[in-house]
């Protein structure tokens, strides 16, 4: 696409073809329309990904193997988004696109998901030379400085051997960008935007803003966990929230034939699917359930049904764990959001565990959790209207305050190991691929 952006009233004016043509002040289309005028007028500007270290900048001895971790989910979440080469220096990974095929949009997306990396760059690359920077660099930031009203200028020098200080290369740069978009004003403290310079060892880096990344640690620096995933919207959060502190996951979910669907089932992996994007490959388990929940509904007693089930879900749960030398188990639970999640319930669940069960919604709201829903996309999907094996033979009144002596001499009474057994022989692992 050929044309001029103009920024007007909150409008902004395309000149696409001699035509002008209004669009409404919105940041995400500016950044859509932008990027195709961007790609013609840099096309022979190299451009780099700068990915800045969060926590494992501060990891001392152990920082080079989460920095291998880290590498190793970035070189693999880039492979469909063309050639790149990924290097590491002062705890910054350097992603750099090694032809003109290669997709930037697409790769900054992607990196934005990557957990480790607090901060993404998108910068032009220039060499160390004051001229050099001060010309071709405004040239890769007029989209954001035609389309501010104020602006600051950033500058790190980490080559100290560099002529100027940063204080000099801020008022060099601020000068010039005033004289070629006299239209802008500088704030130092609120700006529209901040034009970073940063003069590292081999080049000179210009940016015009960066994006917020993942946070977190790197995914596989904490061990593997097993999420207990349903299709609801707590779980893919808790699921994400232990793969941000480096768990590497996979998935359990219970279905029972036929009162729950095979469109139940399909909606569940693709919430494994989504987070995946975040995650990385899961290995999902499906548990064939119908039999278990019958047999409960027939010889347990009612308001115990769900604690019950809680039980046998985390005990076949636990025994998958320990046969794939996985350390720990995951919920979406969260204190007092419904029966079987007051303390007492999960002291009774807990109990029937040997190893930890981490519940990492558990201090937050729902409120809360649907926030995070929405920001990694699981909530459009997780409210979908499909029923959930808990939900199946669910008691009228659950007991709140369960007795642990009683709980388990309701499940003493009768011999599941045979049908535990089964339901895990029926269970046949599949992975499921980050796209
Ligand atoms: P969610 O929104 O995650 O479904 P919920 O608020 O609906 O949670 P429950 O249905 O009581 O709560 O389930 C509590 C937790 O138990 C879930 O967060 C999930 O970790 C696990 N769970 C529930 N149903 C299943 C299932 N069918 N398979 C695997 N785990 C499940
Ligand atoms: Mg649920």
């Amino acid at each position: 696409m050929q044309g001029k952006v103009k920024h007007a009233n909150k409008c902004f004016v395309l000149f696409i073809k001699g035509t002008a043509k209004k669009v409404a002040f919105d940041r995400f289309l500016t950044r859509t329309f932008l990027c195709s005028f961007r790609k013609e007028r840099i096309k022979f500007m190299k451009e780099i990904i700068l990915c800045k270290y969060g926590e494992i900048a501060l990891k001392g001895l152990n920082k080079s193997s989460f920095e291998s971790m880290m590498t190793k989910s970035v070189k693999r979440r880039l492979k469909s988004c063309g050639q790149f080469s990924v290097s590491k220096a002062q705890s910054t990974l350097y992603v750099e696109p090694l032809d003109d095929e290669s997709d930037v949009d697409m790769a900054v997306e992607k990196l934005s998901k990557i957990f480790g990396i607090v901060k993404l760059c998108r910068c032009c690359v220039l060499e160390k030379d004051m001229d050099e920077i001060l010309t071709k660099s405004l040239d890769y930031i007029e989209d954001e400085m035609e389309t501010a009203r104020t602006f600051k200028v950033d500058a790190k020098r980490s080559d100290k051997k560099f002529p100027f200080k940063s204080p000099e290369i801020c008022i060099e740069m601020g000068g010039k960008i005033l004289e070629r978009f006299p239209h802008l004003k500088v704030d130092v403290h609120d700006p529209d935007v901040v034009v970073t310079v940063e003069i590292r060892e081999t080049n000179a880096y210009v940016h015009a803003g960066s994006i917020e990344g993942a946070g977190g640690i790197p995914v596989g620096s904490s061990g593997k966990a097993m999420l207990l995933l349903s299709g609801g919207i707590d779980s893919p959060v808790a699921g994400y929230m232990m793969a941000k502190r480096g768990a590497i996951i996979s998935a359990i979910h219970f279905e029972a034939p036929p009162y729950t669907s095979d469109r139940a089932k399909m909606k569940v992996e693709k919430l494994a699917k989504i987070i995946t994007a975040y995650c990385g490959d899961i290995n999902f388990f499906c548990v064939p359930f119908t039999e278990i929940q019958e047999l409960l509904r027939d010889n347990c007693p009612e308001e115990l049904f769900t604690i019950l089930m809680r039980r046998l879900m985390m005990e076949i749960a636990q025994r998958i764990c320990e046969k794939e030398d996985i350390q720990a188990l995951v919920t979406g639970e969260s204190l007092g959001q419904v029966a079987s999640q007051t303390m007492y319930a999960m002291v009774c669940t807990d109990a029937a565990c040997r190893m930890p069960v981490f519940r990492p919604c558990v201090g937050l709201d729902k409120s809360e959790i649907v926030e995070i829903a929405r920001k990694i996309d699981t909530f459009d999907t997780s409210i979908l209207p499909y029923e959930d094996c808990c939900t199946v033979f669910t008691p009228k009144h659950p007991k709140t305050r369960p007795n642990l002596a009683d709980v388990e001499a309701a499940q003493n009474a009768f011999d599941w190991e045979p049908y535990i057994r089964k339901a895990i022989e029926g269970t046949k692992p599949y992975l499921i691929r980050n796209a």
